[in-house]
């Protein structure tokens, strides 16, 4: 892929999509920076993704959604020539129910904590002529989610700033990109699973099946291959893909275009 040695931040990267994306990076002999609150899955991931591809990995435990966060992730970042911006997804709920404050933790969560991030970094990655980003959005930015109200609305606002931020640092070697995911087996999907079972009186089981047959594929995807993917969208040969929305569904999202 061209990146081996590069430096990448991913944040939330201690298990399910972020740590398939870690792990493919690190497979391109990319060093890693990786993030996540919990300190025992960060650790064991960290240590499981040297031990097998042999790369740097540094850890910083860390809530990517608050300001104090965010400053202990750049301390320990150095110079970043890939950042993978990731954050666990907002509750499912009731779109009655959301209030302000459910609005803005969203926001801060799906759409600001990135937008931070890009902020500090994207100008060191232009000064040095290369970068890469990948934000890691969802399929709800092209097809609702009635129960991920707050999803739809949060993920909207960030892909409207990439839209613009990529085609301004374009020229300067730097490609931003989203990268959206239909329903993969990852925890956060069980979770979803179960609240929908809670609401039909299924078993979390039957609504995976049921949600399985509904995708062309068959099946939900992995974090590998997930992951396989973001490692192409950060490779040398992704250079001139700029300000694209990337949807890794299954065949989920039915259109011709
Ligand atoms: P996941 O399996 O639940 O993993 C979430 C990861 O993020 C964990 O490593 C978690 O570790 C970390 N994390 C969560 N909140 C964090 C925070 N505030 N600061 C730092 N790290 C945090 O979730 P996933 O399925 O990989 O989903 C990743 C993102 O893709 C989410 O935003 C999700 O909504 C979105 N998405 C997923 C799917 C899907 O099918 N899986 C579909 C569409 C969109 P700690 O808890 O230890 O922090």
């Amino acid at each position: 892929m061209g990146i081996k040695g590069r430096r990448a931040l991913i944040c939330a990267g201690s298990k399910g999509l972020g740590r398939g994306c870690a792990e493919a990076l690190a497979a391109e002999g990319v060093h890693l920076v990786l993030n996540a609150r919990g300190h025992e899955a960060l650790e064991s991931t960290a240590t499981a993704i040297r031990e097998a591809y042999g790369v740097e990995v540094s850890t910083v435990a860390a809530d990517v959604t608050t300001p104090s966060g965010r400053e202990a992730i750049l301390a320990g970042s150095g110079d970043l020539d890939i950042l993978v911006n990731n954050a666990g997804g907002p509750p499912p709920g009731n779109w009655r129910d959301w209030d302000r404050d459910a609005f803005i933790a969203a926001f801060d969560a799906n759409a600001y904590a990135a937008i931070a991030l890009m902020q500090a970094t994207v100008p060191g990655m232009c000064e040095r002529g290369w970068g890469r980003v990948v934000n890691i959005t969802s399929v709800s930015v092209k097809q609702p989610i009635g129960v991920l109200g707050l999803s739809n609305t949060a993920r909207a606002a960030l892909t409207g700033f990439v839209a613009g931020i990529a085609r301004d640092v374009a020229k300067q070697g730097v490609a931003i990109n989203n990268l959206l995911p239909g329903l993969h087996a990852t925890d956060r999907t069980v979770g979803l699973d179960t609240y929908e079972a809670s609401l039909t009186g299924e078993s979390k089981e039957a609504v995976a099946a049921r949600r399985c047959a509904a995708i062309p594929a068959g099946r939900y995807g992995t974090a590998d291959e997930f992951g396989a993917t973001c490692a192409f969208i950060c490779s040398e040969h992704a250079g001139f893909m700029v300000g694209q929305n990337i949807l890794l569904d299954g065949g989920g999202f039915n259109s011709t275009l």
